[in-house]
């Protein structure tokens, strides 16, 4: 049996939907090629005096719709591959709530756990170096993503600004307010997906207060979107980390639940002796038999690639909500479909970090600072019509939301490409 990339499989997704785009042959061919794909070396001296060597990538998807733009992941599983499937999700995400950037995306392959914050520092800095002629406030503008924060950021822009002896706050975004960035960038992606969930619950006819919820990776995604979501009045009935799952059937109180997180820095930990368990019953599980809870939402917001053909037919949510960049395998699609399963897809569910992004580059930009009521204001805007739109596609086209999702940005880039010219223009002079 042949196992497909991630960037094989996104590219097979891609082909299906921009047939259904019927979208011109030369725009999807167009598509199918990023622009840019670097790899390079990073030397780094360690804290006992050795030297060690990580490979960092950085992919520009394509800038048709303007500046690339894309989060940067440090973990031992990055490499070339997953780097293009995640800045083609970003190409697509950016046009499906109308953004004026392209894809990109980036990483280092390293477990930053292992560093100390002096090594991570030096890494974060060395990541700049190299790909400091790549980026740029009108060329590429990184921000974070698994295990990378804003005090990563602002290392990184530190490092940008010394190399090019200037300001430039707006080379990059997710960074610490004090260094200029955003109110409100912080839950952005967590909000973005519970205003999608909203919006979902509500055209459904659901009830807020019957809707039990289960999250996987409880970082800040996951953390602030089941935040969110049991101060609505959801039920969130199981979270998990790397490291395992709890789960309880009356819900658990998530602001406690971080708290706790935040100090044995692992969910298995959290409700043991002293802790929260005496309060609530709990049990643990595994990541995968929280996939196969009896919810009403899942939401994967861990890694790409956890729902396959093979464990999509235990799904029993009725929506699934996608944080995570690629939760669900192309293969999976037609089983999720078959069900009946509702997706919000990632390209729409978790827009909402890119789109504070975009308001922290417009806010360096023009020299300003938003209040935290408009930044959540214009995300509130952005995200429920970027929805409505891909809500009525779908029915009036009878389209899956990832099908509307796609067809409407595919259709957005495409007018871009065709608007330079397509054999059609050329053979008809
Ligand atoms: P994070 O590093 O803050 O959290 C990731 C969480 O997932 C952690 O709790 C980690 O323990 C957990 N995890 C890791 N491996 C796991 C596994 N195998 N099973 C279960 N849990 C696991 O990262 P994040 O920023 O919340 O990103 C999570 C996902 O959301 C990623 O796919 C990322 O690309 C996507 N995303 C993030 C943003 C953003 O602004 N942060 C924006 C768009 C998309």
């Amino acid at each position: 049996m042949t196992q497909h990339s991630t960037f094989e499989d996104a590219l097979f997704r891609l082909k299906s939907l921009a047939e259904l785009a019927n979208l011109n042959h030369e725009v999807i061919e167009a598509l199918l090629h990023p622009k840019q794909m670097m790899e390079v070396s990073l030397p780094l001296r360690m804290d006992d005096g050795s030297k060690k060597y990580y490979s960092a990538y950085r992919c520009r998807y394509n800038n048709y719709l303007g500046p690339t733009k894309g989060g940067v992941r440090f973990h031992p599983n990055v490499n070339e591959d997953e780097v293009k499937a995640l800045a083609l999700w970003m190409t697509i995400k950016c046009a499906v709530v109308g953004l004026p950037f392209g894809g990109a995306k980036g990483g280092i392959t390293v477990n930053p756990k292992e560093l100390s914050p002096m090594e991570l520092e030096r890494l974060s800095r060395a990541y700049m170096r190299g790909f400091a002629d790549f980026i740029g406030p009108h060329l590429d503008i990184p921000a974070p993503d698994v295990y990378t924060n804003s005090r990563i950021m602002g290392w990184m822009m530190a490092e940008y600004e010394s190399i090019h002896r200037t300001h430039a706050p707006d080379v990059i975004t997710g960074k610490p307010i004090e260094l200029g960035g955003s109110l409100g960038r912080d839950d952005a992606t967590g909000r973005g997906a519970y205003l999608c969930t909203l919006e979902l619950i509500k055209k459904m006819g659901w009830t807020l207060t019957d809707i039990k919820v289960a999250v996987q990776g409880f970082g800040n995604g996951g953390y602030h979107v089941a935040r969110l979501l049991q101060q609505a009045g959801c039920k969130i009935v199981a979270v998990s980390d790397s490291q395992g799952a709890v789960y309880s059937e009356s819900g658990f109180d998530i602001e406690s639940l971080w708290q706790e997180k935040q100090q044995s820095k692992q969910i298995k930990g959290v409700y043991c002796d002293d802790s929260v368990c005496g309060i609530i019953e709990h049990s643990t599980i595994t990541n995968e038999q929280l996939l196969a809870l009896d919810v009403d939402i899942l939401i994967p917001a861990a890694l790409e690639g956890v729902i396959t053909k093979h464990n999509a037919k235990d799904i029993k949510a009725k929506a699934i909500v996608e944080i995570a960049n690629g939760p669900i395998l192309f293969e999976a699609d037609d089983i999720i479909n078959t069900k009946g399963i509702k997706v919000i897809p990632d390209v729409l569910a978790n827009a909402g970090g890119v789109t504070v992004s975009y308001f922290e580059w417009i806010q360096n930009r023009s020299g300003q600072s938003w209040s935290l009521e408009k930044v959540q204001s214009q995300l509130k805007e952005k995200m429920t019509s970027a929805f409505d739109t891909v809500w009525t596609l779908a029915e009036n086209d009878g389209l899956t939301l990832r099908e509307a999702a796609y067809v409407n940005a595919l259709k957005k880039i495409s007018r871009v490409i065709e608007a330079q010219g397509t054999r059609q223009y050329f053979v008809s002079r």
